[in-house]
């Protein structure tokens, strides 16, 4: 890796200011459901401890929106990660101010101390200089290792290394880039994505580039019906996108778009395969009547929820082909058990096969880690949107910004 690494550092007596994800899912009782973002970071974590750094650790939790709200605090995270490290972990209830400097003066060399969600002041989602700088000053050295967030600008992964002269990577992130790196720039072929989920927005523009990578793509979720609209399949009265907004507030014509990547795949010979068959409902919903219906497509008055036997069957003969396999979002709305079906199949599949495989994206990871195959893939990634972005070939703000080696 071009970038300092934190195996580069100095780390003895210093202040090690590290950017961590531990955006955690909590229940309504704000207990932790899921620790993986804690465990991610541990290797980072324990390494600054052993060679004598003081550990600061800061993220965000949420969308707090830029203000204080008890809902979205990181203190729970303080015990869980007491206990998973085996260490005391210092909480301080804010981030940045008197009573953090003070708690970081206290610090002797090995301790951990976890700040307050970042998020509970505006200038870190705008990437503020000045909350930046405060920040900044807490640490000798800064730390990445928030992989979930480095496609973001924002203070605390961006700005602060404006402060701090010498900014690393760390395991987590490391590790992040070079799986991902080596799927992009090297990968054993045939080469297939696999892309579901709701929002053709955060996607298409994904599916765009990987055309020019990978050779085949196989898509399902609710972003099948709008490719299968643009074909003139019906498709009742499933999820379809036609006008969508990019970051920067510019209008894509969506059928525009996929009727540019439907003629620029079949130029370069990749192949897009879209759902043969599908399990319908009459409605949203857990109780929704259901039928399975071919390739003459939705009925009026149904929507397509699911991909059925045949598609199931298509996705994993070309699953088990392949020799690099990314995926990206659910085949349906499998929080509800009737339409759970096809991404399990998609789960299964990927870790029966041969392939190198990585799975990015809150929902293919939880379908994934339900299923209980979690160990047969290669690299689960920490960061969805993030993920998606590199895989896009795009540059992360969090990893460009850091010092060069
Ligand atoms: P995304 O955030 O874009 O990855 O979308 C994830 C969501 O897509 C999940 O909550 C799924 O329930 C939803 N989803 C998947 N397939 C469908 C579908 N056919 N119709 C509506 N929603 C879907």
């Amino acid at each position: 890796m071009a970038k300092l690494f934190i195996e580069d550092l100095e780390l003895k007596g210093k202040r090690v200011l590290i950017r961590v994800d531990f955006n955690i899912p909590l229940d309504e009782n704000q207990n932790i459901t899921d620790d993986t973002r804690i465990k991610s970071a541990l290797p980072t974590i324990k390494y600054v401890v052993e060679h004598g750094g003081k550990a600061i650790l800061m993220s965000h939790l949420g969308r707090p929106k830029g203000q204080a709200n008890s809902k979205y605090s990181l203190a729970v995270a303080a015990p869980r990660l007491s206990k998973l490290i085996g260490k005391k972990v210092v909480f301080v209830d804010d981030c940045i101010g008197q009573k953090v400097k003070n708690a970081v003066t206290r610090m002797n060399d090995g301790d951990i101390l976890l700040l307050e969600n970042l998020r509970f002041y505006p200038g870190e989602e705008k990437g503020d200089d000045a909350f930046a700088g405060e920040l900044a000053s807490l640490g000798d050295v800064y730390i990445d290792d928030a992989f979930g967030t480095a496609h973001r600008a924002h203070a605390s992964m961006v700005g602060v290394t404006k402060f701090i002269d010498r900014c690393a990577a760390g395991y987590l992130l490391k590790k992040e880039i070079e799986y991902l790196g080596r799927a992009v720039r090297d990968p054993k072929r045939p080469f297939v994505a696999i892309m579901g989920g709701a929002k053709v927005s955060d996607k298409i523009k994904v599916i765009e580039s990987l055309i020019e990578k990978v050779d085949a793509v196989l898509i399902g979720g609710a972003m099948a019906y709008t490719f299968l609209k643009v074909k003139g399949i019906p498709v009742g009265s499933s999820r379809v996108e036609e006008i969508i907004e990019d970051k920067k507030g510019n209008k894509i014509n969506v059928p525009e778009l996929v009727n540019s990547i439907l003629k620029k795949a079949s130029l370069t010979k990749v192949d897009i395969l879209l759902p043969i068959d599908h399990i319908e409902g009459d409605k949203f919903a857990e109780d929704a009547n259901v039928k399975v219906v071919g390739q003459s497509g939705i009925e009026n008055g149904w929507m397509g929820l699911d991909i059925a036997d045949g598609t199931i069957k298509l996705f994993s003969e070309k699953i088990k082909e392949a020799g690099t396999v990314v995926w990206n979002g659910p085949m349906g709305v499998f929080e509800m058990e009737l339409f759970a079906k096809g991404t399990m199949a998609v789960a299964k599949a990927l870790a029966e096969s041969d392939a190198v495989s990585i799975v990015g994206g809150g929902d293919s990871v939880a379908a994934i880690n339900k299923s209980g195959l979690a160990g047969k893939i290669t690299h689960i990634s920490t960061g969805g949107g993030a993920s998606l972005e590199y895989l896009e070939g795009k540059e992360l703000p969090g990893i460009s910004a850091l010092s060069d080696k």
